[in-house]
């Protein structure tokens, strides 16, 4: 792994001494040489949500970067303190306003989060249950959208996959 594009420390966040590299399992790991704290460059997990209405999508406009003005479908980073499935529900409420139930595991996938975060993104299916379409949190609009008619480019790389894969489970 080349670890120099990433965010490593330049000083231990625990003792302040200057961070070194260590060569462990052929993996260059930034560590403390003075009290061993290692710094292991993990993806951060996050959720997405597929909700349908029909045969279209709900995605929402991103209010912020990276990939500001483009579409996702309903996605965030978990909580420390939450599971995967919560984050998954949080955060369809939060961006889309709509409750939602999740019927099953759809796709896990990875990437690269602009500029460097490294993220695994667990994608549900999901049904509404309650609340209100209207855009919310980091969301700038949202919306359902039949996939031959998005109605902007797709944010990330592993939405478009996924979008791909709705497009060939459902055929022509
Ligand atoms: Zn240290």
């Amino acid at each position: 792994m080349n670890t120099t594009n990433r965010h490593v420390f330049k000083h231990c966040p625990h003792c302040r001494a200057d961070m070194a590299l260590r060569l462990e399992g052929g993996i260059q790991r930034p560590l403390c040489p003075d009290c061993g704290f290692v710094q292991y460059l993990n993806p951060a997990p996050g959720a997405g949500v597929i909700v349908l209405r029909e045969r279209k999508v709900c995605l929402v406009k991103r209010k912020f970067p990276p990939r500001q003005g483009q579409w996702s479908f309903p996605t965030g980073f978990m909580e420390w303190d939450e599971d995967v499935q919560l984050t998954a529900r949080r955060e369809a409420l939060e961006e889309t306003g709509l409750e939602v139930r999740l019927t099953g595991l759809f796709a896990v996938e990875s990437g690269i989060l602009p500029p460097d975060i490294p993220v695994l993104v667990v994608f549900y299916r999901a049904e509404e249950t309650g609340g209100e379409l209207q855009a919310g949190d980091d969301a700038e609009e949202v919306g359902f959208f039949a996939l031959d008619d998005l109605p902007g480019p797709v944010a990330f790389a592993a939405h478009r996959r996924v979008l791909a894969m709705l497009a060939r489970e459902w055929g022509p």
